[in-house]
Parts: C-alpha cells; structure tokens; sequence
C-alpha cells in the first residue's frame, strides 16, 4: 500500500452525503481509517459500509456540544488516535435579510460556526501533534450575494476563526485550513427544496468556468491539505470555485 494517508486516522463530519462524502471516500482510497458523522442514520449505515474496514459512522448532530467529545471518543477507540480532523457539516440556506428570523439566525449558526468550533475544540483535544484540520468554508466569505446573509456570516467566521487556530495550534504543529467551495453539486440546496436546474441557471452564469464543481474537486483539496505534501501550510483558504471569486 503507497497511499497519500497511509496510517492516519481521519473524523470527517457531514461524511455521509456531498463534499463530505466525497472526502471520505478519498481518504480510504488513499490509506487513512476514516470516522464519519452525518444526520441520517440510512446514509450513514451506507457510506460506512462502503468504506469497508477502515471506515465507520455515527448518527451526530454537530448543534449538540454534547456530541462532540462522544463521536471524537468513538473515532479514538476503534483506530486508536486522530490525525485529521474534517469540520465540514454544515446547512445553506436563502433566505433575503429582512425575513432572517431569529430562529433562521440561530439554526445556521449553530451548525456552521458553533458546532464547527465546538467539533474543533473537541478533536484538538485527542489529536496527535503535527495533525491536520481542514474547515469547509465557502466563496461567500469572500463574496456578498444576496439572500445569503446568515450562512456568509457564519463563513466568513469559519475563515477568520482559522487563522487564530493556526497561530494557536502552530507549537503543536497542527494545521489548520480552509477549502472554500464554489456552487457544488451536492443536495445542499435541494434539502431546502431549491431545484438543481435553479442552482444551474442561477450560479453557473457567475461562475468563469461555466459549470457546477463537483464534490471530488474539494477532495481533491481536502486530501492535499490533510496529507505531509501540506506540511508548510496553515492558515490558508484554498478555493475551489471555478473562478468565481477570483476573477
Ligand atoms: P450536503 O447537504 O450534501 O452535505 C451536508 C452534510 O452536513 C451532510 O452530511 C449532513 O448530514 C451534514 N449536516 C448538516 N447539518 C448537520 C448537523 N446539524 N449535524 C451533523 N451533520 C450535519 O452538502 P455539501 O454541499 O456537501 O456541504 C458540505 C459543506 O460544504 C457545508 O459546510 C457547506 O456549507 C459547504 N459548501 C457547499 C457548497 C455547495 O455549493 N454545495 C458551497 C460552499 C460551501
């Protein structure tokens, strides 16, 4: 076996379904043992199976800090340590500024930024030295498009929040980075009833490369940055978004 990740130990949250999934899958492709996390115990069940003997699940809610010590303790009992850390579940949702309720408010944060930092707090405590955090962010940390207030906010916070952690976590040489996804075909946006022939007319206009990414595309990132070919990076936030916030 020569895989890029050969004896790391991976938790990769929203495992189960899009850009987590495809994460997950090329981590085992590439030698790691891989714990997921997700919503929905079929999907799960799936997935895991899929990923064979070194791949696992757990029904977790990311909103519910009481969750994340439980499914970094599962990840550490059955493969022994943490290496890699994926912070990636995570909910869009549009919805026009003036109709933001507080209970909108309040539901994407605590998934997108509170849980993210509390998953973080808890895989850093169990995490070898010289690890690597990858935090899922997106091109709205950098991009102002309308109806997305909440989720940019909570985005651009996951962004800011890896430069502190990166200078943090820097005398235990840990890494910690951003890929930032452009308009990805994933079921993100379905989940909230928004058609794909919707998100195609829509974003792909905006995008240079005329098209939707595919959850591979962050893999790709993902795999880079979680493996020693990254060991003089942290801090970062890598774009995969066909161009859309760089042209
Ligand atoms: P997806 O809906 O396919 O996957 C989202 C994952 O997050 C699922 O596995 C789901 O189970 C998990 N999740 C959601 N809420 C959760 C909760 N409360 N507890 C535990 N898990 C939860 O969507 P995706 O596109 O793969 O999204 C993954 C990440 O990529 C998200 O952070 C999203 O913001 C980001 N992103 C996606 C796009 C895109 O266009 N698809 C663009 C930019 C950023």
């Amino acid at each position: 076996m020569s895989g890029r990740l050969d004896t790391k130990t991976a938790l990769i949250t929203g495992g189960n379904s899009g850009i987590g999934r495809a994460i997950a899958e090329r981590f085992v492709a590439e030698g790691a043992n891989v714990t997921i996390t997700g919503r929905n115990q079929s999907t799960i069940d799936e997935v895991a199976s899929s990923l064979g003997d070194r791949g696992q699940g757990f029904r977790s809610d990311v909103s519910d800090m009481a969750s994340h010590a439980e499914v970094v303790d599962k990840a550490v009992a059955k493969f022994g340590k943490l290496d890699v850390f994926v912070a990636n579940a995570g909910i869009a949702e549009m919805i026009p500024f003036l109709e933001t309720t507080e209970a909108d408010y309040d539901r994407v944060m605590d998934i997108n930024l509170k849980g993210l930092f509390f998953g973080v707090q808890a895989a850093v405590r169990h995490m070898n030295d010289g690890g690597s955090i990858v935090l899922t962010g997106s091109v709205v940390s950098v991009k102002g498009f309308p109806a997305f207030s909440a989720y940019s906010a909570t985005k651009g916070a996951v962004r800011t929040l890896a430069r502190v952690l990166a200078s943090e976590l820097a005398e235990r040489k840990i890494r910690v980075n951003v890929i930032s996804p452009g308009p990805i075909a994933t079921h993100i946006f379905g989940r909230q009833g928004i058609e794909r022939d919707f998100i195609e007319e829509n974003f792909t206009q905006m995008v240079p490369l005329k098209r939707l990414g595919e959850p591979d595309e962050l893999a790709n990132l993902a795999l880079f940055l979680a493996s020693d070919e990254a060991s003089y990076i942290t801090g970062a936030d890598f774009h995969a978004d066909g161009g859309v916030a760089q042209v």
